[in-house]
């Protein structure tokens, strides 16, 4: 037997595609290789990726291979080299603009030694819940299908046609899907599966409905009792296979939805329909983890709009195992925390505490308009999918709705809704936004929002086929309806209309004939309504750029699509995440492109607005504002944040900014600009009450750490808080920083921090700070700015020749309260 030793070398920890790869390398030897996490004392056959995945090895963390065989040596010099140069290749995917906002692992997370599985943030926020496994179908019904003569012969077609689609899967995937798609096909390849169900049918006289949902029972009965886990996971997959098998021989019987959420729930499934989302009790949902979902998917709008977390890229077989246990999905790292104890679940309590306070402190401005320092002003608004979400919208400070998307009146249901009811939900969002704009979208149906009971057969590209206006004259009768329902509404507010997709005048012209059509009609019936409406478009496809002059000569306004512009100005599709690192409008075609579309627009008196993701996405604000945009529309709990964001800028050096960007050459150079844009600095003291605690409850030291970067992040000295902790730490591994009489004063200079700084908490009680010098009760973190000027060593050595003094420090720990120690503090030091 021979054996690797090796430290983990993978940021992210042995995910799905590195497991997979190191599969493949052991898989080419004869040997047995063994995988050893030291550190969980887990080990795992290394020629299996999931067993691999669920060794939970994070980075640095200690491990080895050991190889027994006839072809250990040469497969122990081949795995080494592999190890040492190309294994840490494996961890790198193109990162996704959203990647690269995401934020590194806490140290004061890592150092807890959570049961962590990584995947991409598909929507931002932490969640609590229970694990819960998406199941589309309630079998039982399948047992009550009479038996047929035909049986025999549907199952045979079945089993081929399953097996076709699970090839052509296996040709288009890669990584940890194809193991797991291999394994089905093997499944229903095995004479064992369909013999059984054949079996069934002969002997007990079962149709086949009956037969397969027997199979499954008894095939899985044996597996759970099993004691091997590799055995217990394959039962979602016999779950699995058998649902598509009678999903293709009854395709009529496939339920819309069947899942109730009775507590706090972390959903996990392949994908979710905007209809099967919206069939949920969101009360109860505290996140989901897709595994196939696009970043602009109108699950994840809607998602985002209730501030539901989203994580992708967990591989569903890694994570049903796990289904009933208790997890936190931290959609801020992007990781799955599993059966947290109670020194992680500490840690999220005080990250709970944080945001909350962040989002306090943001709400009590949010009502206020969002100026820059210079005074310019742009409108921000909200996107809604229903009229329920009206009221939070406005009272998160959205200034009007800048996209309320009709459709999803249309979705998870029978029939569509008639005009009166169609009335009653507009008035309703016109009521709850007072005098401020309401922007109604008329039916976006189509793309990924389909809608059963219009029965539009499906289509190859749905995306590029069939949808929005471009139905509206084969159901000019819906479309008539829509638009007398909002006209009636329009009388109690300030509505406005806009055309989803529209390429051509044409589309508008005829858009503008039947609203006149539906104006004289409702004066015939004298109904109430209002005599006209303003009428804009959805600037979503490149074409429109083009003639955007000709448009302003027939409407109002515009707002840029984004989710849809990006895929149709690359043909990248927005659902597909096999091309999701190449959707990505921050790119200068883009840029160029909405400097063109709002340069016309403006010239000819026209406003311009966003309503597609990027629209709420931070990073990118200084651009946006940069290109003149009269307005921002984002899913509301972006709102608060981002006008506090706006507040920090400055209106001539993001307008300097924008005519950069379109002039780089790449995304990368737009990305290298945006880093080194720094919005400006207000001046703020060293030492601020904010930053002093007395009292505070935290029980470790990676609490103490936690709680007072965290704190700096809350009060707007520092973006990012986690890279701010990872200084400290590193300082930390240097030498202690205790130095006695129950003090300590971590202290790191510092890139990550705009306004240097001087936290303090004295601590109910000590805390162990993992050094020689005792116990801790007061700590204060020097947190300096590299380029401040202030030489972190002078004052570091500063305070701790005043804490010497025993006078000083009694006073210190005798303060009453925050206000006294930073008098204290302010009298003796001098920086
Ligand atoms: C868009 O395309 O950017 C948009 C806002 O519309 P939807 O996402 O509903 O297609
Ligand atoms: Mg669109």
């Amino acid at each position: 037997m021979l054996t690797i030793q090796f430290l983990c070398p993978l940021p992210n920890g042995l995910h799905a595609r590195p497991a997979w790869e190191l599969k493949e390398q052991c898989s080419q030897w004869q040997s047995e290789v063994i995988f050893i996490n030291h550190r969980q004392n887990a080990r795992a056959d290394a020629k299996s990726s999931l067993a691999l995945i669920g060794t939970g090895t994070l980075f640095n963390d200690s491990c080895s291979l050991t190889i027994t065989g006839r072809d250990e040596e040469q497969a122990r010099r081949a795995l080494e080299e592999y190890l040492q140069h190309r294994f840490i290749d494996s961890d790198s995917v193109q990162p996704t603009p959203a990647e690269l906002a995401a934020h590194p692992l806490p140290r004061s997370l890592i150092r807890l030694n959570p049961d962590l599985l990584y995947g991409s943030v598909l929507a931002g926020g932490v969640g609590a819940g229970t694990l819960t496994l998406w199941q589309s179908d309630n079998l039982e019904s399948y047992r009550a299908i009479a038996a047929s003569a035909e049986d025999n012969t549907r199952l045979e077609h079945s089993l081929a046609t399953l097996a076709e689609q699970l090839n052509q899967q296996l040709r288009e995937r890669d990584g940890e899907s194809k193991t797991i798609l291999s394994a089905h096909l093997s499944l229903i390849q095995d004479d064992e599966f369909a013999g059984n169900i054949r079996r069934l049918m002969l002997e007990q006289h079962l149709g086949l409905g009956a037969a397969i949902v027997a199979n499954m029972e008894q095939v899985c009965d044996k597996l759970s009792a099993s004691g091997s886990d590799y055995l217990r996971e394959r039962v979602s997959d016999i779950r699995d296979i058998s649902e598509q098998l009678l999903h293709i021989t009854w395709p009529e019987r496939r339920p819309r939805n069947a899942l109730v959420l009775t507590k706090p729930t972390i959903l996990v499934a392949e994908d979710l329909t905007p209809s099967q989302f919206l069939s949920l009790d969101l009360q109860h949902l505290s996140g989901m983890i897709l595994e196939k979902t696009g970043r602009t998917s109108h699950t994840l709008i809607l998602a985002r709009a209730s501030a539901i977390p989203v994580l992708s890229g967990l591989p569903l077989a890694a994570i049903n195992r796990y289904s009933g246990q208790h997890a936190v999905l931290d959609a801020r790292c992007g990781v799955l925390a599993i059966n947290p104890d109670d020194a992680v679940r500490g840690y999220y309590a005080i990250a709970q505490k944080l945001a909350d306070e962040c989002q306090r402190r943001q709400a009590l401005d949010a009502a206020q308009p969002a100026l820059t320092k210079d005074n310019q002003r742009i409108d921000v608004a909200a996107n809604i999918g229903t009229a329920l979400e009206a009221p939070g919208a406005f009272a998160n400070g959205a200034e009007g709705i800048g996209l309320f998307r009709t459709e999803m009146l249309f979705m998870d249901r029978d029939s569509a809704p008639d005009e009166q009811e169609q009335f009653e939900a507009y008035q309703q969002v016109l009521l709850a936004a007072g005098d401020k704009p309401v922007i109604f979208r008329t039916m976006d149906i189509g793309g990924d929002k389909n809608i059963r009971y219009l029965n539009i057969p499906q289509e190859e590209n749905p995306f590029l086929g069939y949808r929005a206006v471009r139905i509206y004259p084969e159901f000019a009768g819906l479309f008539r309806t829509q638009l007398r329902a909002i006209l009636r509404a329009a009388t109690f507010g300030n509505a406005q209309l806009m055309i989803p997709m529209v390429h051509s005048l044409d589309q508008i012209l005829w858009v503008k004939s039947e609203l006149q059509k539906a104006l004289v009609a409702l004066k015939a019936d004298g109904l109430r309504h209002a005599p006209t409406i303003s009428l804009g478009i959805m600037v979503e496809v490149p074409s429109v750029c083009y003639i955007i002059d000709h448009f302003c000569d027939e409407v109002d306004f515009f707002s840029i699509g984004s989710n849809d512009m990006t895929q149709y100005l690359y043909a990248v599709d927005r659902n597909n995440p096999r091309v999701s690192p190449l959707y990505n409008p921050i790119t200068p075609s883009f840029l160029r492109m909405l400097q063109q579309i709002v340069r016309v627009a403006h010239e000819r008196g026209k406003w311009v607005g966003i309503c597609g993701e990027l629209g709420g996405e931070g990073r990118y604000l200084p651009l946006l504002l940069g290109l003149g945009l009269d307005e921002l529309s984002m899913s509301s709990p972006r709102i608060p944040a981002v006008k506090s964001q706006l507040r920090q800028l400055n209106g001539q050096a993001c307008r300097e900014l924008a005519m950069q960007a379109c002039e780089c050459r790449s995304a990368q150079e737009i990305e290298e600009l945006l880093n080194q844009f720094a919005p400006q600095k207000d001046v703020r003291p060293l030492l601020a009450l904010e930053n002093i605690f007395v009292g505070e409850s935290l029980s470790n030291k990676e609490q103490v750490i936690q709680f007072l970067c965290g704190n700096l992040g809350v009060n707007g000295r520092t973006e990012h808080p986690f890279e701010l902790e990872e200084d400290v730490w590193q300082r930390e591994e240097i030498v202690t920083t205790a130095v006695g009489f129950g003090v300590a004063i971590p202290h790191t200079k510092s890139q990550w921090i705009r306004h240097s700084s001087i936290s303090i908490a004295r601590l109910l009680q000590p805390v162990d700070w993992q050094s020689e010098m005792g116990d801790v009760e007061l700590v204060i973190m020097l947190t300096l700015g590299a380029d401040e000027g202030i030489n972190h060593v002078k004052v570091f050595s500063q305070l701790a020749r005043k804490l010497v003094n025993k006078q000083f420090r009694q006073s210190l720990f005798a303060a009453e309260n925050a206000e006294s120690i930073l008098a204290l503090l302010e009298a003796e030091l001098t920086f």
